[in-house]
Protein backbone atom coordinates (compact mmCIF):
# COMPACT_ATOMS: atom_id res chain seq x y z
CA UNK A 1 0.00 0.00 0.00
CA UNK A 2 3.13 2.58 0.69
CA UNK A 3 3.99 3.28 -3.02
CA UNK A 4 0.30 4.57 -3.36
CA UNK A 5 0.52 6.59 0.47
CA UNK A 6 1.52 9.53 -1.84
CA UNK A 7 -1.59 9.14 -3.87
CA UNK A 8 -3.93 8.91 -1.12
CA UNK A 9 -2.71 11.33 0.95
CA UNK A 10 -2.18 13.98 -2.15
CA UNK A 11 -6.13 13.46 -2.97
CA UNK A 12 -7.11 14.04 0.62
CA UNK A 13 -5.07 17.39 0.44
CA UNK A 14 -6.66 18.21 -2.92
CA UNK A 15 -10.09 17.59 -1.33
CA UNK A 16 -9.27 19.59 1.44
CA UNK A 17 -10.36 16.80 3.80
CA UNK A 18 -6.53 17.46 5.40
CA UNK A 19 -3.70 20.51 5.73
CA UNK A 20 -0.76 20.13 3.53
CA UNK A 21 0.76 19.81 6.82
CA UNK A 22 -0.99 17.04 8.01
CA UNK A 23 -0.37 15.23 5.19
CA UNK A 24 3.45 15.66 5.21
CA UNK A 25 3.28 14.48 8.92
CA UNK A 26 1.30 11.69 8.03
CA UNK A 27 3.17 10.50 5.48
CA UNK A 28 6.43 10.86 7.14
CA UNK A 29 5.47 8.96 10.19
CA UNK A 30 3.89 6.17 7.84
CA UNK A 31 7.38 5.88 6.16
CA UNK A 32 9.12 5.80 9.48
CA UNK A 33 6.94 2.92 11.11
CA UNK A 34 5.98 1.17 8.18
CA UNK A 35 2.54 1.98 9.09
CA UNK A 36 -0.42 2.05 7.14
CA UNK A 37 -1.53 5.89 6.33
CA UNK A 38 -5.25 5.63 6.56
CA UNK A 39 -4.71 3.87 9.86
CA UNK A 40 -2.49 6.78 11.35
CA UNK A 41 -4.68 9.97 9.85
CA UNK A 42 -7.28 8.41 11.76
CA UNK A 43 -5.38 8.06 14.96
CA UNK A 44 -4.01 11.42 15.25
CA UNK A 45 -7.76 12.41 14.24
CA UNK A 46 -6.86 14.45 10.88
CA UNK A 47 -10.27 13.28 9.65
CA UNK A 48 -12.56 9.99 10.28
CA UNK A 49 -13.54 6.83 8.52
CA UNK A 50 -16.37 8.08 6.67
CA UNK A 51 -14.98 11.44 5.67
CA UNK A 52 -11.78 9.49 4.35
CA UNK A 53 -13.79 7.29 1.98
CA UNK A 54 -16.49 9.31 0.26
CA UNK A 55 -13.48 12.02 -0.24
CA UNK A 56 -11.24 9.16 -2.30
CA UNK A 57 -14.29 7.50 -3.70
CA UNK A 58 -15.90 11.19 -5.08
CA UNK A 59 -12.57 11.66 -6.38
CA UNK A 60 -12.15 8.34 -8.33
CA UNK A 61 -15.57 7.83 -9.13
CA UNK A 62 -16.39 4.74 -6.68
CA UNK A 63 -19.18 3.79 -4.73
CA UNK A 64 -18.43 4.11 -0.80
CA UNK A 65 -19.38 1.83 1.56
CA UNK A 66 -19.53 1.16 5.24
CA UNK A 67 -18.56 -2.21 6.10
CA UNK A 68 -20.10 -2.05 9.30
CA UNK A 69 -23.48 -2.00 7.72
CA UNK A 70 -23.22 -4.36 5.19
CA UNK A 71 -23.41 -8.47 5.62
CA UNK A 72 -21.42 -10.41 3.05
CA UNK A 73 -23.76 -13.13 1.33
CA UNK A 74 -22.51 -16.56 2.14
CA UNK A 75 -22.29 -17.02 -2.01
CA UNK A 76 -19.91 -14.30 -2.16
CA UNK A 77 -17.91 -15.62 0.74
CA UNK A 78 -17.20 -18.57 -0.90
CA UNK A 79 -15.24 -16.51 -3.99
CA UNK A 80 -12.54 -16.47 -2.38
CA UNK A 81 -10.24 -17.80 0.38
CA UNK A 82 -9.95 -16.01 3.98
CA UNK A 83 -5.88 -16.25 2.77
CA UNK A 84 -6.81 -14.46 -0.90
CA UNK A 85 -9.57 -11.97 0.95
CA UNK A 86 -6.18 -10.76 3.49
CA UNK A 87 -3.73 -10.99 0.69
CA UNK A 88 -5.75 -8.39 -1.49
CA UNK A 89 -7.00 -6.58 1.55
CA UNK A 90 -10.46 -6.79 -0.55
CA UNK A 91 -14.31 -8.56 0.86
CA UNK A 92 -17.08 -10.25 -1.87
CA UNK A 93 -20.48 -8.93 -0.53
CA UNK A 94 -22.69 -10.26 -3.00
CA UNK A 95 -22.63 -12.36 -6.61
CA UNK A 96 -25.07 -11.80 -9.00
CA UNK A 97 -24.92 -14.24 -12.58
CA UNK A 98 -21.48 -12.93 -13.36
CA UNK A 99 -20.63 -9.97 -11.45
CA UNK A 100 -19.36 -9.52 -7.93
CA UNK A 101 -19.53 -6.35 -5.95
CA UNK A 102 -16.42 -6.57 -4.27
CA UNK A 103 -15.55 -3.95 -1.48
CA UNK A 104 -11.73 -2.81 -1.94
CA UNK A 105 -9.60 -0.55 0.13
CA UNK A 106 -7.07 0.17 -2.41
CA UNK A 107 -8.56 2.12 -5.19
CA UNK A 108 -4.88 2.48 -6.86
CA UNK A 109 -4.05 -0.80 -7.46
CA UNK A 110 -5.95 -2.09 -10.73
CA UNK A 111 -3.39 -5.34 -10.82
CA UNK A 112 -5.59 -6.42 -8.13
CA UNK A 113 -9.27 -6.46 -9.66
CA UNK A 114 -7.25 -8.56 -12.54
CA UNK A 115 -6.10 -10.85 -10.46
CA UNK A 116 -9.30 -11.01 -9.14
CA UNK A 117 -11.25 -11.57 -11.80
CA UNK A 118 -9.31 -14.68 -13.25
CA UNK A 119 -9.41 -16.19 -9.55
CA UNK A 120 -13.52 -16.03 -9.84
CA UNK A 121 -13.91 -15.94 -14.04
CA UNK A 122 -16.34 -12.86 -12.88
CA UNK A 123 -16.67 -9.00 -13.77
CA UNK A 124 -15.53 -7.27 -10.64
CA UNK A 125 -17.94 -4.18 -9.44
CA UNK A 126 -15.59 -2.90 -6.84
CA UNK A 127 -16.98 -0.33 -4.04
CA UNK A 128 -14.88 1.43 -1.61
CA UNK A 129 -13.88 1.07 2.02
CA UNK A 130 -11.04 1.11 4.37
CA UNK A 131 -8.16 -0.96 4.87
CA UNK A 132 -9.34 -1.62 8.51
CA UNK A 133 -13.12 -1.91 7.80
CA UNK A 134 -12.33 -5.16 5.40
CA UNK A 135 -10.36 -6.21 8.28
CA UNK A 136 -12.81 -6.14 10.97
CA UNK A 137 -15.49 -7.90 8.24
CA UNK A 138 -13.57 -10.47 7.47
CA UNK A 139 -12.35 -11.47 11.03
CA UNK A 140 -16.15 -11.51 11.82
CA UNK A 141 -17.49 -13.52 8.27
CA UNK A 142 -14.74 -16.52 8.69
CA UNK A 143 -14.72 -16.43 12.54
CA UNK A 144 -18.21 -16.83 13.06
CA UNK A 145 -18.00 -20.72 12.51
CA UNK A 146 -15.24 -21.38 14.94
CA UNK A 147 -16.39 -19.58 17.31
CA UNK A 148 -19.58 -20.75 17.15
CA UNK A 149 -18.32 -24.42 17.36
CA UNK A 150 -15.28 -23.82 20.04
CA UNK A 151 -18.31 -22.20 22.41
CA UNK A 152 -20.34 -25.20 21.92
CA UNK A 153 -17.29 -27.70 22.70
CA UNK A 154 -16.69 -25.36 25.69
CA UNK A 155 -20.34 -25.39 27.05
CA UNK A 156 -20.47 -29.32 26.45
CA UNK A 157 -17.32 -29.59 28.58
CA UNK A 158 -18.35 -27.06 31.29
CA UNK A 159 -21.61 -29.20 31.92
CA UNK A 160 -19.66 -32.56 31.55
CA UNK A 161 -17.30 -30.82 34.52
CA UNK A 162 -20.32 -29.75 36.56
CA UNK A 163 -22.00 -33.26 36.09
CA UNK A 164 -18.77 -34.70 36.74
CA UNK A 165 -18.37 -32.74 40.43
CA UNK A 166 -22.40 -33.33 40.86
CA UNK A 167 -21.63 -37.19 40.90
CA UNK A 168 -18.58 -37.43 42.67
CA UNK A 169 -19.69 -34.78 46.23
CA UNK A 170 -22.50 -37.23 45.73
CA UNK A 171 -24.94 -34.02 45.95
CA UNK A 172 -28.31 -33.40 44.56
CA UNK A 173 -27.98 -33.38 40.78
CA UNK A 174 -30.55 -30.15 40.59
CA UNK A 175 -28.14 -27.83 38.54
CA UNK A 176 -27.49 -30.75 35.97
CA UNK A 177 -30.94 -31.59 35.67
CA UNK A 178 -32.14 -28.04 35.60
CA UNK A 179 -33.51 -27.01 32.32
CA UNK A 180 -33.06 -23.45 32.95
CA UNK A 181 -29.71 -23.32 34.24
CA UNK A 182 -27.11 -21.39 32.46
CA UNK A 183 -24.90 -24.07 30.63
CA UNK A 184 -28.52 -25.76 29.43
CA UNK A 185 -29.32 -23.06 28.00
CA UNK A 186 -26.24 -22.30 26.39
CA UNK A 187 -26.00 -25.76 25.10
CA UNK A 188 -29.44 -25.51 23.73
CA UNK A 189 -29.05 -22.08 21.79
CA UNK A 190 -25.41 -23.62 20.48
CA UNK A 191 -26.80 -26.32 19.41
CA UNK A 192 -29.11 -24.97 16.64
CA UNK A 193 -26.72 -22.17 15.82
CA UNK A 194 -24.04 -24.87 15.18
CA UNK A 195 -25.69 -26.89 12.79
CA UNK A 196 -27.29 -23.81 11.15
CA UNK A 197 -23.75 -22.52 10.38
CA UNK A 198 -22.74 -25.77 9.21
CA UNK A 199 -25.69 -25.81 6.83
CA UNK A 200 -27.80 -28.71 8.07
CA UNK A 201 -31.03 -29.45 7.24
CA UNK A 202 -32.25 -31.47 11.09
CA UNK A 203 -30.45 -32.07 14.02
CA UNK A 204 -31.20 -35.35 16.18
CA UNK A 205 -30.66 -35.25 19.95
CA UNK A 206 -31.16 -39.19 20.42
CA UNK A 207 -30.20 -40.52 23.49
CA UNK A 208 -28.82 -44.22 24.15
CA UNK A 209 -28.37 -46.38 27.42
CA UNK A 210 -25.14 -44.46 28.49
CA UNK A 211 -25.22 -41.29 26.79
CA UNK A 212 -26.55 -38.90 24.23
CA UNK A 213 -25.65 -38.45 20.39
CA UNK A 214 -26.11 -35.15 18.49
CA UNK A 215 -26.31 -35.61 15.21
CA UNK A 216 -26.79 -33.53 11.65
CA UNK A 217 -28.41 -33.81 8.62
CA UNK A 218 -26.19 -31.85 6.28
CA UNK A 219 -25.96 -32.64 2.17
CA UNK A 220 -28.40 -35.20 3.02
CA UNK A 221 -26.35 -37.40 4.97
CA UNK A 222 -26.83 -37.79 9.16
CA UNK A 223 -22.85 -37.07 10.77
CA UNK A 224 -21.92 -37.22 14.28
CA UNK A 225 -21.57 -33.82 16.06
CA UNK A 226 -21.33 -34.81 19.92
CA UNK A 227 -21.71 -36.94 22.23
CA UNK A 228 -23.38 -35.28 25.17
CA UNK A 229 -23.20 -37.18 29.17
CA UNK A 230 -26.22 -39.38 29.69
CA UNK A 231 -27.48 -36.84 32.73
CA UNK A 232 -27.69 -33.98 29.97
CA UNK A 233 -30.15 -35.72 28.62
CA UNK A 234 -33.59 -34.60 30.60
CA UNK A 235 -32.40 -31.13 30.82
CA UNK A 236 -31.38 -30.92 27.53
CA UNK A 237 -35.21 -32.14 26.05
CA UNK A 238 -36.62 -30.07 28.89
CA UNK A 239 -35.01 -26.83 27.42
CA UNK A 240 -35.83 -27.59 23.68
CA UNK A 241 -39.14 -28.74 24.88
CA UNK A 242 -39.79 -25.46 26.43
CA UNK A 243 -38.64 -23.68 23.43
CA UNK A 244 -40.60 -25.37 20.84
CA UNK A 245 -43.53 -24.80 23.76
CA UNK A 246 -44.42 -28.56 24.39
CA UNK A 247 -45.77 -29.80 27.54
CA UNK A 248 -42.57 -30.99 29.49
CA UNK A 249 -44.10 -32.74 31.46
CA UNK A 250 -45.42 -35.32 28.95
CA UNK A 251 -43.05 -37.94 28.23
CA UNK A 252 -44.83 -40.37 27.15
CA UNK A 253 -46.45 -39.66 23.95
CA UNK A 254 -45.05 -37.84 20.41
CA UNK A 255 -45.45 -34.29 20.27
CA UNK A 256 -44.91 -31.36 17.57
CA UNK A 257 -44.15 -28.11 18.10
CA UNK A 258 -42.33 -25.08 16.21
CA UNK A 259 -39.25 -23.19 17.87
CA UNK A 260 -38.75 -19.32 17.13
CA UNK A 261 -35.28 -18.88 17.34
CA UNK A 262 -35.10 -15.32 17.30
CA UNK A 263 -36.53 -15.16 20.44
CA UNK A 264 -33.81 -16.67 22.26
CA UNK A 265 -31.29 -15.21 19.25
CA UNK A 266 -32.18 -12.17 17.48
CA UNK A 267 -28.95 -12.85 14.96
CA UNK A 268 -30.61 -15.83 13.65
CA UNK A 269 -33.80 -15.13 11.85
CA UNK A 270 -35.00 -19.23 11.80
CA UNK A 271 -38.04 -21.15 12.76
CA UNK A 272 -37.17 -24.88 13.65
CA UNK A 273 -40.09 -27.75 13.18
CA UNK A 274 -39.62 -29.93 16.26
CA UNK A 275 -40.89 -33.39 16.91
CA UNK A 276 -40.70 -35.38 19.95
CA UNK A 277 -40.67 -39.20 19.99
CA UNK A 278 -40.77 -41.50 23.21
CA UNK A 279 -38.09 -43.82 22.78
CA UNK A 280 -36.54 -46.57 24.98
CA UNK A 281 -33.95 -44.65 26.42
CA UNK A 282 -35.44 -41.49 26.93
CA UNK A 283 -37.64 -38.60 24.81
CA UNK A 284 -35.71 -37.96 21.55
CA UNK A 285 -36.22 -34.79 19.31
CA UNK A 286 -36.05 -33.99 16.24
CA UNK A 287 -35.69 -30.71 14.80
CA UNK A 288 -36.35 -29.56 11.39
CA UNK A 289 -34.66 -26.11 9.92
CA UNK A 290 -36.58 -23.43 8.53
CA UNK A 291 -34.22 -20.85 7.50
CA UNK A 292 -36.36 -17.24 7.19
CA UNK A 293 -33.80 -15.40 5.27
CA UNK A 294 -32.56 -18.42 2.76
CA UNK A 295 -33.75 -16.73 -0.11
CA UNK A 296 -35.44 -18.87 -3.35
CA UNK A 297 -32.70 -19.91 -6.18
CA UNK A 298 -33.62 -19.23 -9.66
CA UNK A 299 -34.73 -22.35 -11.61
CA UNK A 300 -31.49 -22.42 -13.94
CA UNK A 301 -29.72 -22.88 -10.60
CA UNK A 302 -31.58 -26.51 -9.44
CA UNK A 303 -29.56 -28.80 -11.59
CA UNK A 304 -32.26 -29.32 -14.40
CA UNK A 305 -30.55 -30.53 -17.38
CA UNK A 306 -30.86 -28.37 -20.56
CA UNK A 307 -33.35 -30.22 -21.63
CA UNK A 308 -35.83 -30.66 -18.79
CA UNK A 309 -35.51 -27.07 -17.99
CA UNK A 310 -36.53 -25.42 -21.91
CA UNK A 311 -39.61 -27.81 -21.42
CA UNK A 312 -40.25 -27.27 -17.52
CA UNK A 313 -40.22 -23.51 -18.36
CA UNK A 314 -42.68 -24.02 -21.12
CA UNK A 315 -45.08 -25.98 -19.25
CA UNK A 316 -45.76 -23.73 -16.19
CA UNK A 317 -46.85 -20.68 -18.56
CA UNK A 318 -50.21 -22.74 -19.13
CA UNK A 319 -53.26 -20.84 -18.60
CA UNK A 320 -54.51 -23.43 -16.60
CA UNK A 321 -53.79 -27.16 -15.86
CA UNK A 322 -52.56 -29.16 -12.59
CA UNK A 323 -48.35 -29.16 -12.69
CA UNK A 324 -47.13 -31.81 -9.69
CA UNK A 325 -43.84 -32.30 -7.94
CA UNK A 326 -43.20 -36.10 -6.50
CA UNK A 327 -40.32 -37.60 -4.45
CA UNK A 328 -39.40 -38.17 -0.76
CA UNK A 329 -39.59 -35.63 1.70
CA UNK A 330 -36.33 -34.03 1.17
CA UNK A 331 -35.79 -34.47 -2.46
CA UNK A 332 -35.84 -30.40 -2.85
CA UNK A 333 -39.85 -30.25 -4.29
CA UNK A 334 -40.69 -27.28 -2.25
CA UNK A 335 -37.52 -25.48 -3.52
CA UNK A 336 -38.24 -26.21 -7.12
CA UNK A 337 -41.88 -25.40 -6.53
CA UNK A 338 -41.01 -22.13 -5.27
CA UNK A 339 -38.32 -21.47 -7.60
CA UNK A 340 -41.16 -22.38 -10.66
CA UNK A 341 -43.64 -19.38 -9.02
CA UNK A 342 -40.68 -17.10 -8.50
CA UNK A 343 -40.39 -17.33 -12.33
CA UNK A 344 -43.96 -16.70 -12.97
CA UNK A 345 -44.75 -14.44 -10.25
CA UNK A 346 -46.29 -10.85 -11.41
CA UNK A 347 -48.58 -7.85 -10.83
CA UNK A 348 -51.05 -9.44 -12.60
CA UNK A 349 -51.13 -13.01 -11.04
CA UNK A 350 -52.88 -14.16 -7.52
CA UNK A 351 -50.53 -16.30 -6.30
CA UNK A 352 -52.17 -18.12 -3.50
CA UNK A 353 -50.25 -20.68 -0.91
CA UNK A 354 -51.48 -23.55 1.24
CA UNK A 355 -48.67 -24.49 3.31
CA UNK A 356 -46.99 -26.73 5.82
CA UNK A 357 -44.75 -25.37 7.19
CA UNK A 358 -43.85 -22.17 5.19
CA UNK A 359 -40.13 -22.67 3.99
CA UNK A 360 -39.85 -19.43 1.79
CA UNK A 361 -41.61 -16.32 1.21
CA UNK A 362 -41.39 -14.52 -1.54
CA UNK A 363 -42.90 -10.45 -2.13
CA UNK A 364 -46.57 -10.66 -3.51
CA UNK A 365 -47.71 -14.43 -2.68
CA UNK A 366 -50.35 -14.97 -0.35
CA UNK A 367 -49.36 -17.79 1.81
CA UNK A 368 -51.16 -19.54 4.54
CA UNK A 369 -49.67 -21.94 7.15
CA UNK A 370 -51.89 -24.70 7.48
CA UNK A 371 -53.21 -25.53 11.27
CA UNK A 372 -54.95 -29.17 11.75
CA UNK A 373 -55.96 -28.53 15.37
CA UNK A 374 -58.36 -25.98 14.51
CA UNK A 375 -59.53 -27.24 11.04
CA UNK A 376 -57.43 -25.44 8.83
CA UNK A 377 -56.57 -27.89 6.71
CA UNK A 378 -55.36 -28.24 2.59
CA UNK A 379 -58.84 -28.52 1.53
CA UNK A 380 -60.22 -25.82 3.74
CA UNK A 381 -57.50 -23.53 2.40
CA UNK A 382 -58.35 -25.15 -1.44
CA UNK A 383 -62.31 -24.13 -0.72
CA UNK A 384 -61.41 -20.95 0.52
CA UNK A 385 -58.38 -19.49 -2.25
CA UNK A 386 -61.37 -20.78 -4.78
CA UNK A 387 -63.26 -17.71 -3.48
CA UNK A 388 -60.63 -15.20 -3.20
CA UNK A 389 -60.28 -14.78 -7.25
CA UNK A 390 -56.89 -17.08 -7.63
CA UNK A 391 -55.18 -17.34 -10.67
CA UNK A 392 -52.51 -19.92 -9.19
CA UNK A 393 -52.27 -22.21 -6.36
CA UNK A 394 -49.93 -23.53 -4.24
CA UNK A 395 -50.75 -26.99 -2.45
CA UNK A 396 -48.57 -27.86 0.09
CA UNK A 397 -49.00 -31.81 -0.57
CA UNK A 398 -52.09 -33.94 -2.04
CA UNK A 399 -52.67 -37.06 0.07
CA UNK A 400 -56.49 -37.59 0.52
CA UNK A 401 -59.37 -37.47 -1.52
CA UNK A 402 -61.04 -34.39 -0.51
CA UNK A 403 -57.55 -32.69 -1.29
CA UNK A 404 -57.41 -34.18 -4.51
CA UNK A 405 -61.34 -33.24 -5.97
CA UNK A 406 -61.05 -29.58 -4.47
CA UNK A 407 -57.43 -29.22 -6.84
CA UNK A 408 -58.97 -31.08 -9.87
CA UNK A 409 -61.65 -29.01 -9.82
CA UNK A 410 -59.73 -26.02 -9.27
CA UNK A 411 -57.55 -27.17 -12.37
CA UNK A 412 -60.56 -27.61 -14.48
CA UNK A 413 -62.12 -24.50 -13.80
CA UNK A 414 -59.47 -21.88 -15.06
CA UNK A 415 -56.60 -22.17 -12.69
CA UNK A 416 -53.43 -23.63 -12.22
CA UNK A 417 -52.84 -25.75 -9.77
CA UNK A 418 -49.48 -26.97 -8.28
CA UNK A 419 -48.82 -29.22 -5.93
CA UNK A 420 -46.58 -32.22 -4.84
CA UNK A 421 -47.18 -36.05 -4.02
CA UNK A 422 -44.94 -38.80 -1.89
CA UNK A 423 -44.88 -40.88 -5.06
CA UNK A 424 -41.71 -42.51 -6.50
CA UNK A 425 -41.84 -41.36 -9.93
CA UNK A 426 -43.87 -39.38 -12.24
CA UNK A 427 -46.10 -42.46 -13.60
CA UNK A 428 -46.89 -43.81 -10.77
CA UNK A 429 -48.32 -39.95 -9.61
CA UNK A 430 -51.03 -40.97 -11.90
CA UNK A 431 -52.20 -44.29 -10.58
CA UNK A 432 -51.93 -42.51 -7.22
CA UNK A 433 -55.01 -40.64 -7.98
CA UNK A 434 -56.94 -43.60 -9.25
CA UNK A 435 -55.95 -45.11 -5.18
CA UNK A 436 -57.64 -41.77 -3.98
CA UNK A 437 -60.83 -42.94 -6.29
CA UNK A 438 -60.70 -40.03 -8.33
CA UNK A 439 -61.81 -40.51 -11.69
CA UNK A 440 -59.44 -41.07 -14.38
CA UNK A 441 -60.97 -38.85 -16.70
CA UNK A 442 -61.13 -36.34 -14.43
CA UNK A 443 -57.30 -36.44 -13.99
CA UNK A 444 -56.15 -37.00 -17.29
CA UNK A 445 -58.06 -33.99 -18.68
CA UNK A 446 -56.69 -31.38 -16.28
CA UNK A 447 -52.84 -32.80 -15.71
CA UNK A 448 -50.29 -30.21 -17.56
CA UNK A 449 -46.98 -32.43 -16.11
CA UNK A 450 -45.46 -34.24 -13.72
CA UNK A 451 -41.93 -33.82 -11.86
CA UNK A 452 -40.10 -36.35 -10.02
CA UNK A 453 -36.87 -35.19 -8.00
CA UNK A 454 -34.59 -36.56 -5.80
CA UNK A 455 -31.62 -34.66 -4.50
CA UNK A 456 -28.00 -36.07 -5.18
CA UNK A 457 -24.97 -34.97 -3.56
CA UNK A 458 -22.36 -32.67 -6.46
CA UNK A 459 -18.69 -33.64 -5.70
CA UNK A 460 -16.79 -31.04 -5.11
CA UNK A 461 -14.06 -29.35 -7.31
CA UNK A 462 -11.44 -31.73 -5.46
CA UNK A 463 -12.52 -34.26 -8.46
CA UNK A 464 -10.00 -36.58 -9.78
CA UNK A 465 -10.49 -37.95 -13.27
CA UNK A 466 -10.42 -41.77 -14.31
CA UNK A 467 -11.17 -44.17 -16.80
CA UNK A 468 -14.59 -45.70 -16.64
CA UNK A 469 -14.27 -49.81 -15.87
CA UNK A 470 -16.37 -51.82 -18.51
CA UNK A 471 -18.93 -52.44 -15.72
CA UNK A 472 -19.29 -48.57 -15.49
CA UNK A 473 -19.01 -48.09 -19.10
CA UNK A 474 -22.21 -50.58 -19.77
CA UNK A 475 -24.39 -48.25 -17.00
CA UNK A 476 -23.10 -45.26 -18.42
CA UNK A 477 -24.15 -46.31 -21.86
CA UNK A 478 -27.74 -47.62 -21.09
CA UNK A 479 -28.70 -43.43 -20.48
CA UNK A 480 -30.44 -42.63 -23.73
CA UNK A 481 -28.56 -39.51 -24.71
CA UNK A 482 -26.09 -38.10 -26.96
CA UNK A 483 -23.30 -37.11 -24.36
CA UNK A 484 -20.35 -39.35 -25.54
CA UNK A 485 -19.06 -41.29 -22.70
CA UNK A 486 -15.40 -40.21 -21.94
CA UNK A 487 -13.36 -39.93 -18.61
CA UNK A 488 -15.25 -40.87 -15.24
CA UNK A 489 -15.07 -38.23 -12.36
CA UNK A 490 -14.30 -39.60 -8.89
CA UNK A 491 -14.88 -38.13 -4.99
CA UNK A 492 -11.34 -36.99 -4.06
CA UNK A 493 -11.69 -35.17 -0.71
CA UNK A 494 -10.18 -32.34 0.64
CA UNK A 495 -10.57 -29.52 3.86
CA UNK A 496 -13.39 -27.68 1.79
CA UNK A 497 -15.64 -30.44 1.58
CA UNK A 498 -14.51 -32.54 5.02
CA UNK A 499 -12.58 -35.29 3.15
CA UNK A 500 -16.16 -36.40 1.62
CA UNK A 501 -15.22 -35.57 -1.54
CA UNK A 502 -18.75 -34.34 -2.56
CA UNK A 503 -20.19 -30.05 -1.92
CA UNK A 504 -23.83 -28.95 -1.70
CA UNK A 505 -26.42 -30.84 -3.55
CA UNK A 506 -28.07 -31.17 -7.08
CA UNK A 507 -31.65 -31.80 -8.76
CA UNK A 508 -32.21 -34.99 -10.40
CA UNK A 509 -35.76 -34.85 -12.37
CA UNK A 510 -37.47 -36.78 -14.36
CA UNK A 511 -40.23 -34.88 -16.34
CA UNK A 512 -43.47 -36.17 -17.73
CA UNK A 513 -45.82 -34.20 -20.19
CA UNK A 514 -49.18 -35.22 -20.67
CA UNK A 515 -50.07 -36.38 -24.16
CA UNK A 516 -53.13 -37.28 -26.11
CA UNK A 517 -51.66 -40.78 -26.07
CA UNK A 518 -51.40 -40.88 -21.88
CA UNK A 519 -54.77 -39.64 -21.85
CA UNK A 520 -55.91 -42.36 -23.38
CA UNK A 521 -54.25 -44.91 -21.28
CA UNK A 522 -54.65 -43.09 -18.10
CA UNK A 523 -59.13 -43.51 -19.14
CA UNK A 524 -58.62 -46.52 -19.35
CA UNK A 525 -56.89 -47.33 -16.26
CA UNK A 526 -53.96 -48.62 -18.16
CA UNK A 527 -50.86 -50.21 -15.87
CA UNK A 528 -47.95 -48.01 -14.98
CA UNK A 529 -45.82 -49.72 -17.56
CA UNK A 530 -47.98 -48.21 -20.23
CA UNK A 531 -47.94 -44.77 -18.89
CA UNK A 532 -44.03 -44.90 -18.51
CA UNK A 533 -43.52 -46.03 -22.41
CA UNK A 534 -45.93 -43.49 -23.06
CA UNK A 535 -44.43 -41.02 -21.30
CA UNK A 536 -41.24 -41.97 -22.83
CA UNK A 537 -43.00 -41.75 -26.21
CA UNK A 538 -43.41 -37.87 -25.30
CA UNK A 539 -40.02 -36.71 -24.60
CA UNK A 540 -39.76 -38.12 -20.70
CA UNK A 541 -36.27 -38.60 -19.52
CA UNK A 542 -36.17 -41.19 -16.60
CA UNK A 543 -34.53 -39.96 -13.37
CA UNK A 544 -31.79 -42.79 -13.80
CA UNK A 545 -31.08 -41.17 -17.72
CA UNK A 546 -30.71 -37.74 -15.94
CA UNK A 547 -28.15 -39.08 -13.11
CA UNK A 548 -25.85 -40.85 -15.85
CA UNK A 549 -26.17 -37.26 -17.67
CA UNK A 550 -24.78 -35.51 -14.42
CA UNK A 551 -21.64 -37.92 -14.33
CA UNK A 552 -21.04 -37.71 -18.09
CA UNK A 553 -20.92 -34.14 -17.40
CA UNK A 554 -18.54 -35.06 -14.02
CA UNK A 555 -20.69 -33.31 -12.16
CA UNK A 556 -21.89 -36.13 -9.55
CA UNK A 557 -19.69 -39.84 -9.35
CA UNK A 558 -21.63 -42.79 -10.36
CA UNK A 559 -22.23 -44.33 -6.84
CA UNK A 560 -23.76 -41.36 -6.10
CA UNK A 561 -25.95 -41.44 -8.97
CA UNK A 562 -27.23 -45.10 -8.45
CA UNK A 563 -27.83 -44.49 -4.66
CA UNK A 564 -30.14 -41.48 -5.81
CA UNK A 565 -31.78 -43.18 -8.93
CA UNK A 566 -32.28 -47.11 -9.84
CA UNK A 567 -31.18 -48.14 -13.14
CA UNK A 568 -34.70 -47.98 -15.16
CA UNK A 569 -35.68 -51.72 -15.82
CA UNK A 570 -37.25 -50.93 -19.08
CA UNK A 571 -35.98 -48.81 -21.42
CA UNK A 572 -37.30 -48.13 -24.98
ZN1 LIG B 1 -13.22 -31.28 -1.75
Amino acid sequence: MAKFDKKLAGILTKCGVITEQQRDEALAESEKNNASLTQILMDKKFCDEDTLVTAIADEMNYYPVNLNRIEPSPEALELLTEEQSRNYQVLPLSKMGKMITLAISNPFDVLILDDIKIVTGCEIVPVLTTETQIKKALERAFKKQVDVQGELQSVAKELEGQLLGVDLSGGSTEDAEDENSAPIVKLGNRIIEDAYLQGASDIHIEPQEHCVYVRYRIDGILKDQMQLPKSSHRALISRLKIMSELNISERRLPQDGRIVFKKYNPKFDLDLRVSSAPMNYGEKICMRILDKTKSCLPLDKLGFSEYNLTMYRDLIQVPYGMILHCGPTGSGKSMTLFAALNEINSPEWNISTAEDPIEYSLPRLNQMQMKKDIGLTFAAALRCYLRQDPDMILVGEIRDTETAEISIEAALTGHVLFSTLHTNDAPSTISRFSEMGVEPFMISTCLVAICAQRLGRRLCTCKALDDPKPEEYALLSRAKDSLPIGKLVRPVGCPKCSGSGYKGRIGIHELLKNSDELRAIINKHGPVEDLKLAARRAGMRTMFEDCMEKVKLGITSLPEALGTARPDDTIV
